[in-house]
């Protein structure tokens, strides 16, 4: 069964990862932190190493379908590159890439195959568990890392709490403190280490964008959310006020004054299937290109 045809298991993703750095020898593999429990983080470098864009998945557990979307489409980068077919060459030789697939390994874990796979955390992880751990969010130590970005943080905080949730848990618990979680400072390291232009931060689900965040958006986001929408049929949303904190996107726009979007993929029910990749895909694929050149 190829990797693209169940669920990304961190075992499987690794292999996938090692397969095509052996495969495609432009591909450079870097290890940006572990998780709370161990697992790698790996970043994948493609391209120009003067200028980059980032694009980073499953930051949320249950949202491992963004995994495999983002080792799809840098297959499918690797494979023009090296039969010169296709846009990538040219435009990865403009601007190079550096794709973070799994953000959040154990949460990934946790969604796909339940507390078990959460080692020392596996009781801890039992008793925050509220529901079917499939559709189980946070890192091993139930914290979002969609909420743990330094950007209005403690605004985050405060509409945590008006919604109950006042302690780790599946979802929505921002941490004890900003990028108090190891997965977030593996993000915000990359990111000082290899100063994207742009990042793209993919969630899933509901065939949404969004690109703004403060009062840091830059002007030249609009048109690169427009084009993106245009493409890919997917929904140009405004946040407006206290929409959101916290979130990886928000914290890039508001300390480099830079581009950054979320991409929600697919439109169902959370955990989006597997059986949905090709579709998903073939729908963002366009898009995808744009961003590399964004
Ligand atoms: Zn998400």
């Amino acid at each position: 069964m190829s990797f693209y045809e169940s669920p990304p298991r961190f075992c499987a993703l690794e292999e996938k990862l090692t397969q095509l750095v052996h495969i495609y020898p432009m591909l450079r593999r870097v290890t940006l932190g572990k998780s709370f429990l161990g697992r790698s983080i790996s970043g994948m470098l493609l391209g120009n190493s003067q200028r980059r864009n980032f694009m980073a998945g499953a930051f949320h557990g249950q949202e491992w379908l963004t995994a495999s979307l983002l080792v799809r489409f840098l297959e499918d980068l690797c494979h023009e590159i090296q039969s010169g077919e296709g846009p990538a060459s040219e435009l990865l030789a403009q601007k190079g890439l550096l794709i973070i697939p799994m953000v959040n390994p154990d949460g990934c874990e946790i969604a796909i195959c339940g507390p078990k796979t959460a080692g020392k955390q596996q009781h801890a992880v039992e008793q925050m568990m509220t529901q079917d751990s499939r559709s189980w969010q946070a890192n091993a130590r139930g914290v979002d890392l969609n909420h743990n970005f330094d950007a209005g943080f403690s605004l985050c905080r405060e509409m945590e709490l008006k919604q109950g949730i006042l302690c780790p848990g599946p979802r929505q618990h921002g941490g004890p403190f900003p990028h108090s979680e190891p997965e977030t400072q593996a993000v915000v390291r990359a990111c000082e280490t290899y100063c994207p232009d742009c990042i793209f931060a993919f969630h899933s689900q509901g065939e949404e964008l969004f690109y703004q965040y403060g009062n840091h958006t830059p002007k030249e986001s609009e048109a690169i959310a427009r084009q993106i929408a245009k493409l890919s049929g997917y929904e140009l949303k405004k946040q407006s006020g206290l929409a959101s904190h916290g979130g990886w996107k928000d914290w890039f726009i508001d300390t480099y004054h830079r581009p950054g979007f979320t991409i929600e993929i697919g439109k169902g029910v959370n955990p989006l299937p597997i059986e949905s990749l090709p579709d998903i895909y073939r729908k963002l694929k366009p898009a995808m290109y744009v961003m590399c050149g964004a």
